[in-house]
């Protein structure tokens, strides 16, 4: 039985089963709701986004994820179609409408003869005779699994949190002092509706903030370090009563129709197709909820905000990529069984994508007897395949976004011994990675 098992129908599992089927190969993708639910999934569908619904910024010039976007398109990505076709407008990033998403990723994998859909868990190593495995259980992968994977590993696997923003609905929200505009007016101009703040308002906020009583943490919980790039608004203001006001909260490119320019200002987000729910851009707390509702109440043109649903912090569960995968994801210990996804340490919906996308290449590869050629590392594909599989310092290891850093440095001066400096060096390094990957497209 050639038959390829792939381990979690989120993002990576559903991207690799996608790939593998698409190689003539069978291909069995293995989903344990609705049976058993993560903390944080709402759903039973495949590919649910389980907080934001934005695949970040869309520009593959000057960004690096909107890079990783338009080399998964390049090469066929069944989550970046589907995300295209269910595009909802937030300037210029990709946000999609979820349940149309999550439903097309589940109908274009039903419907294709090679992959066969279970509902169960995977409660412990996958049986012994299968010798194609990927695991993409994600950060929430259910606790007799990543048992089991730490018992192979030979050491435990690395946790952390992860923060959810609550969706507020949009008719409940008060246009006389909120208003419709994106920053500095980018994409349609007008996709992010802004609550403005006096100096005396995001105060009185930032205190409301940090008395709000907070979910105590689990035992199992505790000492773990927060992701840098998705703190709890209550982290960031005990950080300082200003850090609001310059990050997510900053005022700058935005003018208020119905006064003065705001001290600060909540953004908030179209989170479905129809326009009925919004998301609070970067507000990840752990505030309980009776007190999330009281104290967002207090922001203006939010003061009867009906919630769809409030913020939350969870648990992200990875391995320690560098130290325990091989160039191609297989776990050293065991390599039957190869990792995709986001429990190999990356972070984002589409890095944890592009794992799967890996992944289902090189399973595919290894069925059909060829060698797995990897992606070039500068590359946004390489880049993030090497940061989960050796690029990144194993004592160190932390999940990790894609972003510049991570490729081979770009030439830093011209060829005139100018200094090649912000904007331009970004895109020398998307330049790069066009002509790099060019060949390695043409092979697959
Ligand atoms: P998932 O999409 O979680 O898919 C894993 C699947 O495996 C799930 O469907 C699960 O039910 C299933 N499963 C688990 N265990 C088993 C088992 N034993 N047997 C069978 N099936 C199993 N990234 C962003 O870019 N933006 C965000 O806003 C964002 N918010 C996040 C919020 C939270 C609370 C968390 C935990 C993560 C967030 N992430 C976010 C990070 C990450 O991008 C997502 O978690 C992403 O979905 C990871 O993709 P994945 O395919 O690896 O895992």
């Amino acid at each position: 039985d050639k038959t390829i098992h792939v381990i979690g129908g989120g993002l990576a599992g559903c991207e690799a089963a996608w790939q593998i089927a698409k190689r003539g190969l069978c291909v069995t993708l293995h989903e344990m709701r609705p049976h058993r639910q993560t903390p944080a999934h709402q759903t039973d569908g495949l590919a649910e986004l389980v907080c934001s619904n934005s695949l970040r910024s869309d520009d593959a010039d000057y960004n690096a994820v909107g890079l990783l976007h338009e080399e998964l398109r390049k090469a066929g990505s069944l989550i970046m179609d589907c995300a295209d076709r269910n595009k909802v407008p937030a300037g210029g990033a990709l946000a999609v409408d979820r349940d149309g998403f999550s439903a097309s990723v589940e109908q274009e994998l039903a419907a294709h003869p090679n992959v066969t859909i279970l509902r169960q868990e995977m409660a412990g190593l996958p049986p012994a005779e299968w010798d194609n495995v990927v695991i993409a259980t994600g950060p929430l992968t259910s606790e007799p699994l990543a048992q089991a994977i730490r018992s192979v590993t030979g050491q435990d696997s690395l946790s952390f949190f992860d923060a959810i923003a609550p969706i507020i609905h949009k008719d409940s929200i008060d246009f006389s002092k909120a208003w419709f505009q994106s920053r500095y007016d980018k994409g349609e101009g007008s996709d992010y509706i802004n609550c403005p703040l006096t100096k005396d308002e995001y105060y009185a906020f930032i205190d409301a903030l940090l008395a709000g009583e907070k979910v105590p943490f689990h035992d199992w919980e505790k000492d773990v370090p927060y992701f840098e790039g998705c703190l709890p608004i209550e982290v960031m203001a005990e950080r300082g009563r200003e850090t609001l006001a310059y990050g997510p909260g900053k005022p700058v490119g935005l003018t208020n129709p119905y006064g003065p320019k705001p001290y600060a200002v909540i953004q908030l987000r179209q989170d479905n197709k129809l326009g009925t729910l919004y998301n609070m851009v970067g507000f990840q707390t752990k505030l309980r909820h009776g007190e999330q509702t009281r104290i967002f109440r207090t922001i203006p043109g939010l003061e009867a905000a009906e919630f769809a649903r409030l913020g939350g912090l969870h648990r992200n569960t990875f391995v320690n990529g560098p130290r325990v995968l091989d160039q191609q994801l297989r776990l050293k210990a065991q390599p039957r069984l190869r990792l995709a996804g986001q429990i190999t340490g990356c972070e984002g919906y589409v890095e944890s994508t592009s794992i799967g996308f890996l992944a289902g290449l090189a399973a595919s590869a290894q069925a059909l007897g060829h060698d797995f050629v990897a992606p070039p590392p500068t590359s946004a594909l390489g880049a993030i395949l090497t940061h989960v599989t050796g690029g990144a310092h194993a004592d160190t290891y932390q999940p990790m976004n894609i972003n510049f850093g991570l490729f081979p440095p770009a030439p830093e001066r011209d060829e005139r011994g100018k200094k090649i400096k912000g904007r331009d060096r970004k895109k020398l390094y998307a330049e790069r990675a066009r002509a790099d990957l060019a060949p390695w497209l043409s092979q697959l």
